[in-house]
């Protein structure tokens, strides 16, 4: 049912099998010794079979949807009516298990072979009934690489202003998604053509002419930047692509447009990374990111821009920069940021040959003193500790000093009076 057919149909491994049967709630789970009700008021069992896991649903139809956004009743009916509550022709194809074959009550087959998001009936009133679907059709067109039926894509521009009164976390899931599974540049061309961008991120809907030096950016403004970064990173993205990467890349110059200034110098973003990570922050906790992906993703954001003074580091800031937590993501943006703009590597290059010299014990050395040690020193504890600290293990990254004792020796010449 749904996606998994969608996906035999095209030749594609589907990422889960979704059932649906005229057995009634209480039947299924009579039927299979490991059953979960995760959704029994809507007729949904999951049924467990050893690792694997299958949803299966009683053949409903829904009705109500009084607020926009989610049914307020549910009646079980015959497939065909099952099939006309869902959202695209696509997603409404059944696959009898008895003899293989495809039910298609809605022509879903021909829109697959014509590659087109269609609305199962009138695209409006099915927009009315949920208004997230506006989002899906997008979601579905750039990772599938399907056009949007004009009828559908109509109704979307239409109502785009509606998506706002849908749950921060369904737009977060959705947007993910379009992001991460391929095509996230079409997807997010698509959402500025529909409105819907700036109905939902009206910060990146700004990035759009916000030109820039075109010494640094021959590709165009800044929307085009970041657009090229998505396309690199997500052109066939046969694996998803990390969700926190994907994000700082479509933020990661968010700052630019409120930065923006121009004197007989040229253009300059004097503090877009700063501000930019307001932005972001702002946009992240709207969106109700876990306090894990915001911190990954302003990370991202925030370094974004350390990469240019990778060569002229001493060797201690360097190291500890080689050795942040995701360093393979900061690497990875950074090289879009270079191949979506002047494609000038050399910062990329001497990061991961700097990588390949250094061995894991190189970038975490052992501990050479501790503030026990310091306290058996004769120092008072206090906040000098960890500046003491920081020294010895600066001194240790660069090479001049190796061991305890010279860590002892170092520590008592510097701050030896202070005791
Ligand atoms: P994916 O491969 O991305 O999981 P999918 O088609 O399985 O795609 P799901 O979000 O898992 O998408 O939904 C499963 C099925 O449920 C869809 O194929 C569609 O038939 C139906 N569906 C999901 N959300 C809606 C909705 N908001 N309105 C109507 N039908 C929906
Ligand atoms: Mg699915």
């Amino acid at each position: 049912m749904g996606g998994c057919v969608r996906d035999l149909v095209r030749g594609v491994e589907p990422q889960d099998y979704d059932i649906a049967t005229s057995a009634l709630p209480a039947d299924v789970q009579g039927l299979f010794p490991r059953t979960a009700p995760v959704g029994a008021s809507f007729g949904v069992i999951l049924v467990i079979e050893g690792e694997r896991r299958f949803e299966v649903a009683t053949y409903r139809t829904e009705s109500g949807y009084a607020d926009g956004r989610r049914p307020s009743a549910v009646e079980f009916t015959t497939a065909r009516e099952d099939v006309l509550r869902r959202d695209f022709t696509v997603n409404g194809l059944l696959l009898d298990p008895e003899d293989g074959r495809i039910i298609d009550y809605v022509d879903g087959l021909a829109d697959i072979e014509r590659k087109v998001i269609r609305t199962i009936g009138d695209a409006g009133l099915r927009f009315a009934e949920d208004h997230l679907r506006m989002l899906r059709a997008v979601r579905f067109a750039a990772n599938l690489k399907f056009a949007i039926d004009p009828d559908t894509f109509m109704a979307i521009q239409k109502n785009a202003a509606a998506i706002r009164r849908v749950s921060a976390e369904r737009i977060r899931d959705e947007l993910t998604s379009l992001l991460i599974h391929g095509g996230a540049r079409p997807g997010i061309e698509l959402l500025a053509g529909s409105g819907l961008l700036k109905e939902i991120l009206p910060e990146v809907a700004d990035l759009k002419g916000v030109d820039q030096p075109p010494r640094f950016h021959p590709e165009g403004d800044v929307w085009e930047h970041t657009l090229r970064m998505l396309q690199i990173l997500s052109n066939d993205a046969e694996i998803p692509v990390d969700p926190c990467l994907a994000w700082a890349a479509l933020l990661h110059d968010i700052g630019k447009p409120a930065t923006r200034f121009e004197d007989s110098w040229g253009i300059h973003f004097h503090g877009h990374v700063q501000r930019g990570e307001e932005i972001a922050a702002a946009i992240l906790e709207r969106l109700r990111f876990s306090n894990k992906e915001t911190e990954t993703i302003l990370s991202l954001v925030s370094h974004h821009m350390h990469f240019m003074n990778v060569r002229e580091m001493r060797t201690n800031r360097l190291k500890r920069f080689l050795r942040m937590p995701d360093f393979s993501l900061h690497l990875e943006l950074h090289r879009l940021d270079c191949v979506g703009s002047h494609r000038i590597l050399d910062n990329y290059h001497f990061c991961k040959e700097k990588l390949a010299e250094l061995a894991a014990p190189d970038l975490h050395p052992p501990r050479l003193i501790s503030g026990h040690d310091l306290i058996g020193m004769g120092f008072p504890s206090g906040p000098l500790f960890s500046e003491i600290l920081k020294a010895v293990e600066d001194a240790q990254l660069d090479g001049e000093i190796k061991t305890a004792e010279e860590a002892r020796a170092f520590v008592m010449k510097r701050w030896g009076t202070q005791k």
